[in-house]
């Protein structure tokens, strides 16, 4: 399982996290709603340990594993993805290259040998087919002139490949138009297993139509300030997050 104690991060040197606590057992999907800069980003950057991201105090641990302690690449080996809100554009590496060298990286990091060719296309044309994917997308340069929708079914795409078991979705509803979301949540939701976590992190409640969360976590000015099941996502849709804000009454 995923346990958060007592977070506290900054990014160049702004404290973001000030004391999040949270646990995402094995086989569950938890969401994470917030505001604005509530600091739902920082969390998943915190997690996938992006650098610039700075843990000040408190620890982060997945299956016993201190994350904190681990390079990027080492928790990626130990089976965290994180799919970014807004995909990186990468002029001159297909995205077929992209994928086969993180899925090579994290084989040797675990000592593992590298996929052969033909194994690899196998699995990957498999994969493109379920989300949908023209196969020909994945010979051109890495979400380079990719559609919103394109680029999140990419990042899927990655996941399905490189086998995760700690999910970090973060916006994954942003920019998608209502078919791309089906499919992308049916990929998502292809990857729900007994021996894996998810973090959901969504501003809006639409998404957990289609991947049904758990947990929902309210994450207001760098902490989770409630928690509960599916209907507490309806209520801040209908209600929004006024009553959480710091200055509520
Ligand atoms: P959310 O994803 O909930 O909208 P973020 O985690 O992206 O929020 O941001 C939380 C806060 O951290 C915001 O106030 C934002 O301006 C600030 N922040 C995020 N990234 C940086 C950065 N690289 N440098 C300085 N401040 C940042
Ligand atoms: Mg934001
Ligand atoms: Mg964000």
């Amino acid at each position: 399982m995923l346990k958060i104690d007592n977070l506290h991060a900054s990014v160049e040197d702004n404290a973001i996290l000030k004391g999040l606590s949270l646990q995402v057992p094995a086989g569950e999907v938890h969401a994470i709603m917030g505001p604005n800069g509530a600091g739902k980003s920082t969390l998943g950057n915190t997690i996938a340990g992006r650098p610039d991201y700075e843990v000040l105090q408190g620890s982060v641990t997945w299956n016993g594993l201190d994350l904190v302690e681990l390079d990027p690449a080492a928790r990626a080996a130990a089976g965290v993805f994180l799919s970014f809100q807004y995909p990186v554009e990468i002029p001159g590496v297909p995205g077929l290259t992209f994928v086969r060298t993180a899925m090579n990286a994290q084989r040797r990091q675990r000592g593992e040998d590298e996929i052969s060719a033909p194994a690899f296309l196998k699995q990957v044309k498999e994969a493109a087919k379920n989300l949908k994917m023209d196969f020909d997308m994945l010979k051109r340069p890495l979400n380079v002139g990719f559609s919103g929708g394109e680029k999140k079914r990419m990042e899927i795409l990655q996941m399905a490949m490189l086998e995760p078991s700690l999910l970090i979705l973060d916006e994954t509803d942003s920019g998608l138009d209502i078919d791309a979301l089906r499919i992308v949540s049916e990929g998502v939701n292809a990857l729900r297993r007994a021996d894996r976590s998810m973090l959901v992190i969504t501003h809006y409640q639409r998404l957990l139509d289609y991947i049904k969360p758990d947990k929902v976590h309210v994450l207001v000015a760098g902490r989770i300030v409630a928690s509960g099941g599916p209907e507490l996502a309806h209520e801040l849709e209908a209600e929004g997050y006024d009553k959480y804000l710091p200055n509520a009454a």
